[in-house]
């Protein structure tokens, strides 16, 4: 079964006296330890496409389920619980806490839970050694390069062990060589089983994804399945 399916999902802004379309009948499955690139041009619909799956944002006609739940049939209040126990995001502008450490920012997505503080540590120092940074857990983002920041960001996405990641341009800010440092650690979670949506418009980035799909305007446009099955040999 997919782990995501999107059916005729359709979103429009209302922006002063006129009405944008950002996304029109969108059609998507997507299969559990899919690694989906989501590629297009600014302002093709990505981010609220994103959005959208993260139950950030309300479609306006369509449906968004994720194992088998209808996400925006959900009360406020359980949508809420779903995201924090279903999803990790991760964004481009890494939206780190400046003066918390890189440790305690890892914490965050753990504050409501019922785990003792002394295991809320655990947790978030395990998963920040999980992505190198190991002896960076008491640094303030400030004291980080970009590459790190990105990288405590992206532990804070994993540290309640979502089965979903978005992440929305998580390499838009980075050099090609911290790029691909970054790429390559989402890469190492997807060889894990970790199933990952990701937007970007570096087209660098395409080789790691199993399956992209473009879009323009609202709509899908194109689509790559970079990682097709292997049809079983016959024997001879
Ligand atoms: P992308 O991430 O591909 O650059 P977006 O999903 O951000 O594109 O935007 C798609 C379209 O929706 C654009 O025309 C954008 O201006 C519009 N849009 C996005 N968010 C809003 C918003 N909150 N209010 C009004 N218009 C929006
Ligand atoms: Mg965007």
């Amino acid at each position: 079964m997919a782990l995501i399916r999107i059916s005729e999902l359709t979103k429009h802004f209302v922006n002063g006296a006129d009405c944008v379309s950002a996304l029109h009948g969108l059609d998507l499955a997507i299969e559990e330890g899919t690694f989906l690139g989501v590629m297009g041009p600014s302002g093709s619909g990505k981010s609220t496409l994103l959005g959208l799956l993260g139950g950030l944002t309300r479609p306006s006609a369509g449906k968004v389920e994720i194992d088998g739940i209808d996400l925006y049939r959900l009360s406020n209040e359980k949508r809420a619980d779903f995201r924090r126990e279903y999803l990790g995001f991760v964004f481009q502008s890494h939206n780190l806490v400046p003066y918390l450490t890189a440790l305690e920012n890892v914490m965050l997505p753990l504050a409501v839970s019922r785990l003792k503080d002394a295991e809320k540590k655990r947790f978030a120092a395990e998963v920040l050694e999980r992505v190198g940074l190991k002896d960076r857990l008491l640094h303030l983002p400030q004291q980080l390069s970009g590459g790190e920041q990105e990288r405590v960001a992206i532990a804070r996405a994993l540290v309640n062990k979502p089965p979903l990641i978005l992440a929305d341009e998580p390499t838009g800010s980075l050099d090609s060589a911290t790029s691909r440092q970054v790429m390559e650690l989402f890469s190492e979670l997807h060889r894990e089983g970790q199933t990952i949506v990701m937007v970007t418009h570096n087209r660098d980035n395409l080789d790691w994804f199993d399956r992209t799909i473009f879009l323009r305007d609202g709509q899908i446009v194109e689509e790559i399945n970079q990682r097709p099955e292997t049809p079983a040999r016959e024997c001879a």
